[in-house]
């Protein structure tokens, strides 16, 4: 919540919280999946009701999809859901939103690309959002032991200049990741992709 602050006031562009547990398959009531508090939407809400916005962004690239996010924002017109998750993984895909896309298990990089440019960059675009928050997970990653992509650091530093090239306050919060050496690399890698498109003006 102060990092929405800070971004909504001006200060930063972007901030991370590196929370743990992850929060985005608790729903209002109901911990689940390792999770007990969903951050994000207690952010997304409070964002809602302080921040001066009339609509935001929700990305969730975590391999799993994002159901306590769903229930508790799905419902929300001034929300977007936008996410990438390993097809048919638990907790299923229909606990998500339809602007999320299901990726073929074992897929690599390319194949998020080109999800992210096809169907993901253009609805955030169109919503024009004025906060994006993103739940940042790293269980799609090539040495993740729970998930099953193919992803590798400098794709989450692809991803992080693509989220800051939107050119809106960003704040994302770290979601799953569960083998801590390639935890500890694709985290700052995808910090460094946010801080060099920023670096460039904003990207386009
Ligand atoms: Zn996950």
């Amino acid at each position: 919540m102060r990092g929405i602050d800070r971004v909504l006031a001006g200060d930063f562009a972007a901030a991370f919280a590196a929370t743990r547990p992850p929060g985005h398959h608790a729903a209002t009531r109901q911990p689940m999946g390792f999770c007990l508090v969903n951050h994000l939407a207690v952010g997304a809400l409070h964002a809602l009701e302080t921040g001066g916005i009339e609509r935001l962004a929700v990305v969730d690239f975590d391999v799993h999809p994002g159901n306590g996010t769903h229930a508790i924002l799905g419902h929300d017109r001034r929300v977007l859901e936008v996410g990438m998750h390993q097809q048919g993984l638990w907790p299923a895909a229909e606990t998500v939103g339809p602007a999320s896309v299901a990726l073929p298990r074992g897929s690599e990089g390319r194949v998020l690309r080109r999800a992210w440019q096809r169907h993901c960059r253009p609805a955030l675009v169109d919503f024009r959002p004025g906060l994006v928050l993103v739940s940042a997970g790293f269980d799609a990653h090539r040495d993740d032991p729970l998930g099953g992509l193919g992803w590798r650091d400098a794709d989450y530093g692809w991803l992080g200049e693509q989220l800051a090239g939107l050119g809106v306050p960003l704040v994302a919060v770290l979601e799953g990741g569960y083998e801590p050496a390639a935890l500890g690399c694709a985290v700052p890698a995808f910090l460094a992709g946010l801080d060099a498109s920023r670096d460039r003006g904003g990207g386009s």
